[in-house]
């Protein structure tokens, strides 16, 4: 009798008739003698109605309010599966993030779980119940209602299969696993059997949305079992079956097969360049510049420093879309006077472009094969940044797809691993 966590996403609890087969999936699992925790998301579409909605109240929503708000979706699709696992006869509870409890620290829209108390819900499976627990939300020290950040579902699954110590933690989704590539840019894409924790972690945080990165870390570190798969199969298909199917994500030193140099491609439109020009080129400049966007909260991503001349030089850093215009408040503030800085230039029509792989390690010409196939169509680079298992490169946004499709052809993705 194992214990088992399964997450379901919104289009898998997209309407009623999916909310019934996740719960004749579920009633399987729990036939079959496993203790089962299912984590669902919002159904398709509620999460973005509802904060749009916020929106129309308040351009630049309270935060508090906007997790008050946003938070609900999850707690309709908690009381509905719970509902559609005793219509067809089994026990089953739901329970909203606060009542587990999940508790999070109190940095609104984005938290990060701290713990979570799980007595509550082991006295339900003990008594015969599944469990059914809001994804995306917890509870603050003071007692807020809190969110995860958009796709945090993913991350509650994973954080209570970490501290039940589940057997395992399926991610049910409207993909099959784990793809070379997102299918929807490139229908050649390919589904990985297996891919490697430290290769999921670069993909989820360099723009593939089908894990959010949080969820690949908890799965890291407390070594949560873990398996993407779908949720669009006939629920009653074989237990076995099902087991097998999707992506494993292994731990390296569990990978015993033929490794592909190249195990796929994420990218992501999400970014904006910043450029501060003609700042003088000392020590401290970087700090200078890039403290105080620290200091408001702003994540930088890709940073490039040019060659000086005469002393001076200008520093390019790339931030998330959402937090442009904050960021050049930032710099446009304080920081450009007490640089003497020249202008400060912005781009939001940016998109980054990265090859992830392990192989890579042990190959060499991967870059170079990457700047030929962009060079080949035309694509200029304007920044790039590597890493032992990645090389990402930033461009103009329009060539995003154009590079996407390029590269998974030139590094063979679409061929099975010999
Ligand atoms: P859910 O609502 O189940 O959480 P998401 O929309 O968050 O689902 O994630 C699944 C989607 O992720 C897929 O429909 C697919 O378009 C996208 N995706 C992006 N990159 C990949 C990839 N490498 N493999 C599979 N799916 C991907
Ligand atoms: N409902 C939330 C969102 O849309 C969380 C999730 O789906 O994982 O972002
Ligand atoms: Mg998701």
């Amino acid at each position: 009798m194992a214990l088992i966590v399964h997450k379901y996403g919104g289009t898998s609890m997209g309407s009623v008739e999916r909310i019934r087969n996740v719960a004749r999936r579920v009633a399987k699992w729990h036939a079959a003698g496993h203790r089962m925790v299912v984590v669902p998301s919002a159904m398709s579409g509620e999460t973005n109605r509802l904060i749009a909605l916020a929106r129309e109240i308040q351009a630049q929503p309270d935060p508090r309010e906007l997790d008050m708000i946003a938070s609900t979706g999850e707690q309709v699709s908690v009381g509905l599966l719970a509902m559609a696992l005793k219509a067809i006869g089994v026990d089953a509870v739901s329970y909203a993030g606060w009542q587990v409890p999940v508790k999070t620290d109190d940095a609104y829209t984005k938290a990060r779980i701290t713990s979570i108390d799980d007595a509550r819900v082991r006295a339900d499976l003990e008594a015969g119940r599944v469990v059914v627990v809001t994804g995306f939300q917890g509870v603050d020290p003071a007692g807020h209602v809190t969110t995860l950040g958009r796709g945090g579902s993913d991350t509650s699954a994973v954080a209570v299969a970490a501290a039940m110590g589940a057997e395992e933690c399926l991610i049910y989704t409207d993909v099959d696993g784990v793809y070379t590539t997102d299918p929807r840019i490139v229908p050649e894409a390919r589904r990985l059997a297996r891919i490697t924790f430290e290769e999921m972690l670069e993909m989820a945080s360099l723009g593939s949305k089908v894990l959010q990165i949080r969820s690949v870390e908890f799965a890291g570190k407390y070594k949560v079992k873990t398996r993407v798969l779908s949720s669009l199969t006939p629920p009653d298909m074989p237990l076995a079956e099902e087991m097998a199917s999707g992506t494993l994500i292994t731990f390296e030193e569990e990978q015993s097969m033929e490794q592909a140099v190249i195990s796929g491609i994420a990218f992501a439109r999400d970014e904006a360049k910043i450029t501060v020009m003609n700042v003088p080129d000392r020590p401290g400049v970087a700090y200078q510049i890039l403290g105080p966007v620290a200091d408001a909260n702003i994540d930088v991503d890709v940073i490039i420093q040019n060659q000086s001349v005469n002393g001076m030089t200008d520093f390019s850093f790339t931030v998330s879309r959402g937090e442009y215009q904050k960021a050049l408040e930032v710099l446009n503030g304080s920081v450009k006077a007490k640089l003497k800085a020249g202008d400060i230039v912005g781009d939001p029509k940016i998109a980054k472009v990265s090859v992830v792989g392990i192989g890579m390690r042990s190959h060499v010409g991967i870059a170079s094969r990457m700047f030929r196939t962009l060079s080949e169509e035309g694509i200029n680079i304007q920044m790039i940044s590597t890493s032992e298992i990645k090389i990402s490169v930033v461009i103009e946004d329009k060539y995003l797809e154009l590079a996407v499709r390029a590269l998974h052809k030139a590094f063979d993705l679409e061929q099975p691993v010999a």
